[in-house]
């Protein structure tokens, strides 16, 4: 085991730094070059890591080689495998080596740009930035810097963040006017596709879990919200004194990729006076291809709408867009303005001050990520890429739909499938058999799917989409799946 001696220690020396990072990325490489050969979802037992690890830190240092040594041989086999070609669970978190490359920029610069003066290109180079994704989701004017109507976007690592910041502005927006004491009457809108991340948001903002409305959706509107339900929600709550604040409407659901109508329920929030927040998450990323924009229809109407690159647009984790149509109402809610951060360029109003569209004061530059990984993949790529897992999707819901075992539980829209193993008989709620053959495909380490419930139905999500995957993957996991269905459906006559 090495040591350095105290006198030489210098955590930033460029040869070592350039030596030492060669390593990790070739262990990398060689990583993606396996990854396919482990179990996709990590078949490991809690607890077992402590079993391998030393119970206290090192007192000298240790060389890099045995840290990756380590790495392979206590930590991957504890990983589920997300850049697996055969993750197919809940939503790929895409790799890419332009994503990898502006990640390493951002670390390796490592500025903290909370507001203009603490890196001007960080926020520069951000606000440019957001403006070209904004141009390629073709969202209106209202939502650009560039658009001249006030308005512009901030990378933010989550779409929790964008909700929790956006529901503190509505809120404020309201008591405001009504008075603070009054936020007991604010409501919050979702429907019963919407993300936890909603009602989470509700919870931290201090609006009483009893006024976040889940308004329920069904098969007949595709799970998407309809306007009429969503009126018939604030109306009843007009009727009783409370205060419609905030709405949110989804392109692409968690659970099964609906898409709520973008328009109706804009127009329905707008007259209520509410903060019409989008939740593009997965979905926005396609919306870069034609023929999928048309799901944005009605997107002016939204106060806010927020996308994650680092789900299906090749930007490695975190990556979070947040347009926002009046960003001083986010300023209004999230600014301080201490001593030890004043500037004349702040006190100027001549620049974006980032820190007081977000929580936290500090911030990464995830700008120079997302742009490289534009650049360097131009629209081009980045259009075939959606392109590409939507096809193979909509040839694994072929291929689902031609075994009569099966069925396609909800029209796919984008590259997710619900589908699961039919009812045998009547009165067969056929939960057993489709919990038992994901538990099956889980536990081979071969592919990794999960499961939604909808209508009461136990529902398995086949989510396309990580960097890796090929039809043959797709076509390989499909066979393996009849096969354990075979096995399942065998073991019950
Ligand atoms: N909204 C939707 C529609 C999602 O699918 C997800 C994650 O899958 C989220 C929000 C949460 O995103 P994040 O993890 O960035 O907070």
């Amino acid at each position: 085991m090495g040591s350095l001696p105290l006198n030489t220690f210098n955590p930033l020396d460029p040869a070592e730094f350039s030596d030492e990072s060669h390593a990790v990325i070739d262990f990398i490489a060689d990583y993606y070059r396996t990854v396919e050969n482990h179990p996709v979802r990590s078949q490991v037992k809690p607890g077992y890591l402590s079993k391998l690890l030393p119970k206290q830190a090192p007192l000298f240092s240790e060389p890099i080689d045995t840290i990756l040594e380590d790495i392979r041989h206590d930590i991957l086999p504890g990983l589920t495998h997300w850049q697996s070609p055969n993750f197919y669970a809940y939503f790929q978190a895409n790799a890419s080596t332009a994503g990898f490359l502006g990640e390493m920029l951002c670390s390796g610069l490592n500025v903290v740009g909370f507001n203009w003066i603490s890196s001007p290109a960080a926020t520069e180079l951000e606000n440019i930035v957001m403006d070209w994704m904004a141009k390629l989701l073709k969202l209106p004017p209202c939502f650009l810097f560039s658009g001249g109507q006030g308005g512009g976007g901030v990378l933010h690592g989550s779409t929790c963040e964008a909700v929790v910041c956006t529901l503190v502005a509505a809120r404020d927006r309201t008591l405001r006017k009504i008075g603070h004491d009054a936020i007991s009457k604010l409501v919050v809108y979702a429907s019963d596709q919407t993300h936890s991340t909603v009602q989470k948001a509700v919870r931290i903002v201090g609006i009483p879990p009893a006024n976040f409305r889940i308004i329920p959706t069904s098969a007949a509107s595709g799970y998407s919200l309809t306007a009429h339900s969503l009126r018939a929600a604030m109306e009843a709550d007009v009727a009783k004194g409370l205060l419609p604040v905030y709405i949110c409407a989804t392109v692409g659901t968690t659970a099964v990729g609906a898409v709520d109508p973008i328009r109706d329920l804009g127009e329905v929030s707008n007259e209520f006076g509410a903060w019409y927040h989008v939740d593009a998450a997965y979905a926005g990323s396609a919306t870069i291809c034609p023929e999928f924009r048309h799901y944005f229809d009605g997107v002016e109407l939204a106060d806010s709408i927020s996308m994650n690159p680092h789900k299906w647009f090749l930007t490695n984790m975190d990556c979070c867009c947040l347009w926002v149509k009046k960003p001083s109402a986010l300023v209004d809610s999230l600014s301080t303005n201490p001593e030890y951060l004043r500037n004349k360029a702040s006190e100027a109003n001549e620049v974006v001050d980032y820190k007081d569209w977000q929580i936290a004061l500090s911030r990464r530059f995830r700008a120079i990520k997302l742009w490289v990984v534009i650049r360097r993949y131009g629209v081009i790529n980045l259009v075939e890429h959606i392109r590409s897992d939507v096809a193979m999707a909509k040839q694994f819901e072929k291929m689902v739909s031609m075994d009569k075992r099966f069925e396609v539980v909800v029209p796919r829209k984008f590259s997710l499938v619900c589908f699961r193993l039919k009812p045998r008989f009547e009165g067969d709620d056929a939960l057993s058999i489709n919990q038992r053959l994901l538990d099956m495909v889980n536990s081979s380490g071969r592919a990794f799917m999960t499961h939604a419930k909808v209508d009461g139905m136990f529902v398995l999500r086949f989510a396309v989409g990580t960097t890796l995957t090929e039809m043959r993957h797709v076509e390989m996991t499909w066979k393996f799946i009849q096969a354990k269905a075979t096995d399942i459906l065998l073991e019950d006559v």
